[in-house]
């Protein structure tokens, strides 16, 4: 069913350089194109899948979105008691009340919880930070998000090391959703996970989207995991995004070449119509010296001359179907209908 909900978060030609520095005077040579102007929205109780392959900059642009980093260029607005608030212009000291409202659940759930706390203590930090409850009041509410995240109350006294990877997920995710938040920066949450405990993890998840009404970023590498959460997907390469649609059309019939790449190495994307494996050639060019036109033209096996002298224009090819390639409307690419 369309969304129709507000936007919640809106991305402007965000950008972020990182310089590259040489000698003895720290002289700057150069610059890493992390994150090359993307735009982008996502509307409340909405996933948006953010895929591309690593140092795509997808995790840069999660972290900008949260103020972790300040972006070269460009514009984050988050809706705020209704009035949508540029970020990017909000003084730090400042940050707070929008902090509570925007988490993150990292990639890694072995090292983003402290060894030396315990659950109760690691749950508990976001609430002591922000004021918002202590003592018995403080025990309870940990007590509750334990249960939300399908936990024992029991776990509490005890330390992250008494965990698997899945156990330790929960926790990071109670601890992400102790302020109730309204927006989720998930970064590759379960891409160090087991497969067994990937689905159980995605299907919290979205219940708990569901009962909170939450609104996701959902960053990874993998787009089989993408799928099953994601209401849209961006497809990002080497700082740009390249494709961006709702998650049944891209899936049944992506616009562009390196979406079709991906998910032609999807081994669930229907193995009884026989898509090929493409692969790419080459390796991901390097982000400080990204190439010329189309930035996907070395590794593109449909590229042309237009591809190396133009950058593509980034336009509508069907409702909500967006996409940067010259040749979209001519390609016949393979995807889950094909
Ligand atoms: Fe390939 Fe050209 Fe499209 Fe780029 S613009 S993806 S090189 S066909």
């Amino acid at each position: 069913m369309e969304n129709t909900n507000p936007v919640l978060l809106e991305v402007k030609n965000l950008k972020k350089y990182f310089p590259m520095q040489r000698g003895v005077f720290k002289r700057v040579v150069g610059h890493v194109r992390s994150v090359d102007g993307i735009s982008f929205f996502i509307r409340q109780g909405e996933t948006l899948g953010l895929v591309g392959e690593s140092g795509c900059g997808k995790t840069t642009t999660g972290r900008l979105i949260l103020r972790a980093m300040e972006p070269t260029a460009g514009e984050v607005f988050y809706r705020y008691q209704d009035q949508m608030v540029e970020l990017t212009k909000v003084k730090r000291p400042q940050m707070k009340p929008y902090r509570r409202e925007m988490q993150i659940i990292f990639q890694d759930p072995y090292s983003s919880l402290n060894p030396r706390m315990t659950v109760l203590d690691l749950i508990a930090e976001p609430l002591k930070i922000h004021g918002v409850s202590s003592g018995d009041e403080l025990k309870t509410r940990v007590r509750e998000l334990l249960e939300l995240v399908g936990m024992r109350v029991q776990h509490m006294n005890r330390y992250p090391y008494a965990f698997s990877g899945g156990q330790r997920q929960r926790i990071g995710i109670a601890r992400a959703l102790a302020l109730n938040p309204k927006f989720i920066v998930c970064d590759e949450p379960v891409s160090a996970l087991d497969v067994s405990i990937q689905a159980q993890v995605v299907n919290l998840l979205r219940d708990l989207q569901k009962n909170f009404s939450l609104t996701y970023l959902f960053i990874s590498h993998d787009l089989s995991v993408v799928e099953h959460i994601s209401d849209r997907v961006a497809v990002m390469y080497l700082g740009s995004i390249v494709e961006l649609a709702p998650s049944e059309a891209l899936y049944a019939g992506p616009r562009h070449p390196y979406t079709e790449a991906l998910l032609s190495a999807v081994p669930s994307v229907n193995p009884d119509l026989g898509m090929k494996r493409i692969l790419l050639p080459g390796d991901v060019p390097s982000p400080s010296n990204p190439p010329s036109g189309c930035k996907f033209h070395p590794r593109c096996r449909y590229a042309r001359d237009i591809c190396t002298a133009q950058f593509p224009e980034w336009r509508e090819v069907s409702p909500d179907h967006w996409v940067a390639c010259h040749l979209s409307d001519e390609l016949q690419l393979a995807g889950m209908a094909s």
